[in-house]
């Protein structure tokens, strides 16, 4: 079902009604069989409105899916903050980075974080460094 607002364009009255479809109120208008309400004019015309659907549970579903998002983003940018604070970024470097760490026993205040593409990190975990994926967002500041 839709509810569609419609005007009578003689009386200028607004009214609500319902379709079964957006077809089915193209059809009644088609063969003049909308009415007014009030004068009972033909001349009714639907406003530009948002039609309002009856069942808005998937409405409802959409609504909570993208708070749902919002809420592991939040988490997700919440994370990004504490890793940039505390670790070092080294972009691309993030493999060789790991490596002079690791074999050179280099200890740095700060852990490091940057990017690795799938191989290097395999290769990494083949060599015994431990190294982490997280989902990452890149931010629209910078
Ligand atoms: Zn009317």
């Amino acid at each position: 079902m839709i509810k569609y607002k419609l005007i009578c364009n003689d009386c200028k009255l607004m009214f609500d009604s319902w379709f079964a479809s957006s077809h089915e109120y193209e059809k009644l208008k088609k063969k003049n069989f909308l009415n007014c309400v009030n004068c009972k004019s033909e001349k009714v015309e639907k406003t530009l409105m948002t039609p309002q659907l009856m069942n808005n549970s998937k409405k409802k579903d959409i609504k909570k899916k993208e708070i749902k998002i919002k809420d592991v983003k939040r988490k997700i940018k919440e994370y990004q903050k504490f890793i940039k604070n505390n670790f070092e970024y080294v972009g691309k470097n993030f493999a060789y980075e790991a490596r002079t760490i690791h074999y050179e026993n280099k200890k740095k205040d700060k852990g490091i974080y940057g990017t690795a593409s799938t191989d290097e990190m395999k290769e990494l975990h083949d060599e015994g460094i431990n190294a982490e994926i997280i989902p990452w967002i890149k931010d629209e500041n910078n």
